[in-house]
């Protein structure tokens, strides 16, 4: 009887010390999926600086280039049935907008993820889905032309 009812009462104090190991280590596999996500945006931007945006390809205006996390990323593509794994970009008469999949911004290389950012742009100048238009812009904006 003593044995278990000390077994019982070291579960108890078991219990307190478990469940805040499991409070930090919730805290930091969130910290965890968003902090490379910030990180990526920042090479996002530093990417943008290298297109060479020109009267007749002009910068897009109010873009927005969003580095998704995992799960809406997935989320998203599914839910618009979308068949890319890098980016897709949306835009309408006040916006703007570029999504790009975290997993391939991390994995990319500069010179992937800088055409890619150039493709996307290259839609927003044509204000057209047409690929080959779209690479022929992102050509010219990455200096390749
Ligand atoms: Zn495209």
């Amino acid at each position: 009887m003593i044995r278990a009812r000390n077994l019982i009462s070291k579960l108890g104090l078991l219990c307190g010390p478990l469940a805040k190991i499991g409070v930090v280590l919730l805290v930091t596999l969130l910290l965890a999926s968003a902090l490379p996500v910030k990180a990526q945006s920042k090479r996002v931007e530093e990417l943008l600086n290298e297109l060479i945006f020109t009267p007749t390809t002009p910068r897009p205006s109010n873009w927005t280039i969003t580095v998704l996390p995992q799960v809406q990323w997935d989320k998203q593509v599914k839910t618009l049935n979308l068949r890319t794994a890098t980016a897709f970009t949306s835009m309408n008469e006040t916006k703007n907008a570029t999504f790009l999949n975290p997993d391939y911004v991390f994995n990319s290389t500069e010179h992937q993820l800088l055409h890619t950012l150039a493709h996307e742009a290259g839609h927003l100048i044509c204000r057209c889905t047409d690929e080959r238009l779209a690479n022929d812009i992102a050509e010219a904006l990455e200096g390749r032309q």
